[in-house]
């Protein structure tokens, strides 16, 4: 059950001083202008967000995870680097949940710029492809969270997971694949093969990735 971990009932009530005390210091909501941007669905120990960290200090970013210990590990690795880093690592959070039944609880609509789905479960039996996180119904939420032009990142060293996730983003009718040459121009691409500990322990073990990188289109106008 998902008992063990409390969900806020809308976006507004996501607790920002929880999550960034140090650039939200009192309590109350975070203001518009200040929201989460980046969400790392099933972050694990959160290696990816730490990167990122850095590379765009003034993104407020999260991790959601399911396991709680892992998810206890990813935030003390973070409160570790603030207090080694005084001022860095502000931006950087991972919450305990499950992000295939609470994305829209915690982003509004448009509010995301970024969402990392790197190497997910691979749930093999055609019976359980409905509890793969990139599964069309769930497209349609990440779709509405993100802001026109925000992009999708998938990674996966399982073949037939990879062309699974390709093949659902590019028959859903709001996502377009970046070209080779906008790859190449993305340092965040590169980063999500290698900056998580999946990632790491694939490349260490000299298996392949497979990559699927989309943008959420600008709806035309339909009048
Ligand atoms: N992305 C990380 C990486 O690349 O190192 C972790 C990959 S790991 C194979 C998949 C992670 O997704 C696990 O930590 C698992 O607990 C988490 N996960 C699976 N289903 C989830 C869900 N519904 N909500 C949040 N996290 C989930």
């Amino acid at each position: 059950s998902d008992s063990h971990f409390p969900v806020p009932i809308s976006p507004s009530h996501v607790d920002y001083c929880l999550h960034y005390p140090q650039l939200f210091p009192s309590t109350g909501q975070a203001d518009n202008s200040k929201k989460i941007q980046f969400a790392d669905v099933g972050c694990g120990f959160g290696g990816l967000l730490i990167s990122l960290s850095t590379l765009f200090p003034k993104t407020l970013m999260i991790g959601m995870e399911l396991r709680d210990k892992v998810t206890e590990y990813a935030k003390e690795h973070i409160s570790s680097l603030r207090v080694a880093n005084p001022g860095q690592y502000q931006n950087v959070s991972v919450v305990c949940t499950n992000s295939m039944k609470y994305i829209p609880n915690y982003f509004k609509k448009g509010q995301l710029s970024k969402m990392f789905f790197l190497f997910p479960d691979p749930h093999f039996k055609e019976k359980n492809h409905r509890r793969r996180v990139t599964n069309p119904f769930l497209l349609d939420e990440y779709a509405y969270v993100l802001e026109d032009g925000g992009i999708i990142y998938t990674i996966t060293d399982v073949e037939e997971l990879g062309d699974w996730m390709k093949s659902c983003l590019e028959n859903h009718p709001m996502f377009e694949a970046l070209t080779e040459k906008e790859l190449e121009a993305n340092p965040v691409v590169k980063l999500s093969s290698s900056a998580t500990e999946e990632g790491q322990k694939v490349a260490r073990n000299g298996g392949q990735a497979f990559q699927a990188v989309f943008r959420r289109i600008v709806p035309t106008n339909q009048a």
